[in-house]
């Protein structure tokens, strides 16, 4: 966006100051005709012959050269030598160009030259002024050009059969070096450099402060998610732990208080963990615990429903429903498990690997703690060690 702005404004100033010539330009054609107007009403004026003045041999009137009455010679300036001479002046003081002319001038000087023969021909099809960026001699300039109308004055000098008053006499052309204008725009665009360059930099630095602030927060927070991560996260199963389980836990339990809805339990507990620890090795038993996590966690997608490992090869869930819905998912559990077929050479129960699940359901109150919950759930498990294993036993008084 700042390129873009940066291309505009130059394109913007490139246009503005050629507009600002060509207005110049005509500003001082402008001011040549009010000079001409107020020596033509004048009837031209007198002035002393000097080497600055001498008298114009084109100007064919009588009483051209006069001496006053203290015996100077003085010498008639008429509208077209007045321009003549100013314009001399203001080449040689700016290098801008004045020239008077016409497609029939009296003087060879001031025959049009080619641009300017196009703009005469312009006028008389009626185009009220001229403009072009064209060479003088090579040199580029601003060049504007407008008609002069003949009034009784001119035609004093210019009788011309065919032309009359307010037709067309020929035209002034103002011509002001590009180099005039190059220059502005120059320090013009070394000001828009400077500028551009500097909101950019601002930009830019103030981008880096931001990306940089943003990836520092970025570094915390990460940083802080781990630990979060860590703190709650079983490294092993990467199930929720028992810090994590008995946050939860405690939260549920008020909630169902509050609400009054049964809260159920299953404590979830590898048959011969130990065998299977010492006949597969322990890696292999670190694996086995992965595979039955993974199976395991495949039926909690629910957010009040969660499974932790509650300890070596110990799970617990946690789950919002009644007794018939937990005994039912606990059974899910124990098939899902024994279904992987994971091998276990040394269960006395089965060639793999099996769960036992002890299930408890309670409708939370004021007066009963969650931790009763987890004793029931405990007990039911025990039960369903002691009546054979890889099966569910609930909770009896
Ligand atoms: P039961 O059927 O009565 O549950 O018998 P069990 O052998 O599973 O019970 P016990 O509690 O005696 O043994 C649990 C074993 O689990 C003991 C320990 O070696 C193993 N164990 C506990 N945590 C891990 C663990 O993170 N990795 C491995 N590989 N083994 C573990
Ligand atoms: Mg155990
Ligand atoms: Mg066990």
């Amino acid at each position: 966006m700042i390129g873009i702005s940066f291309y505009q404004q130059v394109e913007d100033d490139k246009q503005y100051s050629q507009k600002i010539a060509y207005k110049q330009a005509e500003m001082f054609f402008d001011y040549l005709v009010l000079m001409r107007q107020w020596n033509s009403r004048h009837g031209g004026v007198y002035a002393p012959i000097s080497e600055h003045n001498p008298p114009n041999p084109y100007l064919n009137t009588p009483y051209r050269d006069i001496v006053s009455p203290d015996g100077k010679p003085l010498t008639l300036i008429n509208p077209t030598y007045m321009t003549r001479q100013l314009a001399e002046m203001q080449l040689r003081q700016s290098g801008i160009r004045f020239h008077v002319t016409s497609l029939t001038p009296l003087r060879p000087e001031s025959k049009a030259d080619e641009w300017e023969v196009q703009a005469l021909k312009a006028f008389e099809n009626g185009q009220p002024s001229y403009t072009e960026l064209a060479d003088i001699k090579g040199k580029p300039y601003y060049r504007y050009m407008a008609p002069l109308k003949l009034d009784a004055e001119c035609l004093k000098c210019h009788a011309v059969a065919d032309k009359r008053m307010g037709d067309v006499g020929g035209g002034i052309s103002v011509s002001i070096p590009a180099s005039d204008i190059d220059e502005f725009i120059g320090h013009r665009f070394e000001r828009l450099k400077k500028s551009h360059f500097f909101i950019a930099a601002t930009g830019v630095i103030a981008l880096l402060i931001a990306y940089w602030a943003q990836s520092k927060l970025t570094r915390r927070l990460t940083r802080a998610e781990n630990h979060l991560q860590l703190a709650y996260l079983d490294a092993l199963t990467l199930l929720p732990n028992r810090r994590y389980y008995d946050a939860f836990l405690r939260r549920e339990w008020k909630r169902a208080t509050r609400h009054r809805y049964p809260l159920s339990m299953i404590m979830i507990d590898i048959d011969y963990f130990k065998a299977y620890n010492d006949s597969m090795g322990h890696q292999e038993g670190d694996q086995c615990l992965r595979q039955v996590a993974r199976t395991l966690r495949r039926y909690f997608r629910r957010s009040g429903d969660l499974i932790a490992r509650y300890g070596g090869e110990e799970f617990c869930v946690v789950a919002a429903c009644d007794a018939s819905q937990i005994l039912q998912l606990a059974d899910i559990l124990r098939m899902a498990v024994e279904m992987m077929h994971l091998p276990h050479p040394s269960s006395p129960i089965s060639q793999y690997v099996t769960i036992s699940l002890g299930v408890a359901t309670l409708i939370p109150n004021e007066k009963i703690e969650c931790t009763e919950l987890l004793h029931q759930a405990d007990q039911a498990l025990y039960a369903a060690k002691h009546s054979g294993r890889n099966r569910v036993a609930k909770y009896q008084d």
